[in-house]
Formats: structure tokens, sequence, C-alpha cells
């Protein structure tokens, strides 16, 4: 099933999601319905928010982007319960975008590695480090967990400029080619 996705302004995309225990009710097709849901809207990564969801819970299959690098040619992953617990090493620019946000793509400053703790769909219990664009898709889809977008990550004038785009986003002002759940 295809699961609408909220757009900025939704107040579930401003919540801390909620921890999903492991007798949560038919995670399992929730979890194939938001990978069904990311690859008809071309996403690499989709947070359960993103889905009207408020869980900690998010998936990432990063393999399209495996042409340019080697290492995402099988990142295929499933975070649930996850926690950053260590950001590390050099900030750099990479140029974000977000389902969530459509129409709007900005180069977003993030470490370069981090340390995250989280729970496969098994629940299995991980403890790993990632680095380059593993760690900045993570980053991007850990942030919905938080009820953080990547407009907030922006410099305050690169944040003004935005302020009339993301306003259109929040009344429904968008064309999208995927299906969106419109603000009420
Ligand atoms: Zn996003």
């Amino acid at each position: 099933m295809i699961y609408p996705i909220t757009i900025y302004g939704n107040p579930v995309l401003r919540k801390v999601g909620e921890d999903i225990d492991r007798n949560y009710k038919n995670l399992a097709q929730v979890i194939e319905n938001m990978f069904e849901t990311m690859y008809q809207s071309e996403g690499v990564g989709l947070a359960a928010p993103q889905v009207n969801l408020s869980l900690k819970l998010f998936i990432i299959d990063a393999s399209p982007m495996g042409e340019d690098d080697e290492t995402l040619k099988d990142f295929k992953k499933i975070f649930i319960n996850a926690k950053i617990i260590e950001e590390s090493g050099k900030e750099w620019d990479f140029n974000e975008g977000c389902l969530s946000v459509p129409n709007i793509r900005e180069d977003v400053k993030r470490k370069a590695k981090i340390r995250i703790e989280y729970y496969d769909e098994n629940f299995n219990f991980h403890d790993e480090y990632f680095e380059g664009i593993a760690s900045r898709v993570i980053q991007h889809e850990y942030d919905h967990t938080q009820g953080i977008l990547f407009p907030d990550r922006l410099s305050p004038l690169k944040k003004r400029l935005l302020k009339g785009k993301l306003n259109s986003i929040s009344k429904n002002n968008v064309k999208v080619n995927y299906r969106i759940l419109l603000n009420k």
C-alpha cells in the first residue's frame, strides 16, 4: 500500500517520534508499505512521520546511488528506535532534498561521521559507525524522527530566502508526481 506523504506544515513532522516496542502491531506491514511508498516517489530514505506515523522508524535504500559510490550498492536498512550517540569529523556541504519539502534543494552542513544505536526489523540491536553519503542519509532521516527538517539546518539568511516557498508548501501549493497528504 502506498501512503500519501506529509508535507511541510503538517504538525506530525514537528513531533519527536514515539519508541516502538516489539509488539507493535503490523510493524512488518508498515515497513513494507514504507518501502513501496519510497520507491514510488523515488526517494532514498523515508521516515515514519513522512507517512503520518509519529514513530522512531526510518528506512533507507541508497542502492540507486551505488553507481557513483560503490559503498552504497547494498545499503538498504531499517532503523528502529535509533539514537545518534556521536557525530564527529569535519562538517561538509551536501545538497539535500526531502519528499516532505518538495521542489527545494539546498546545501546542508553536517558532520562527516556518526555513531548510531538502533534496532533492525528483527529487533536485533546494532551500534555502528557510518561516514560519507551513508552517514548523511541517516542524519537526514534521523532528524525526521526528532521533528527536525533540513531547512532548520540552514543559515538564517537562507532560511529567510526560503520562507515564501515554505509558506506555499504549508498552504498545499505544491506540484509533485507522488501522492501527498494535504495540510488542514
Ligand atoms: Zn526528508
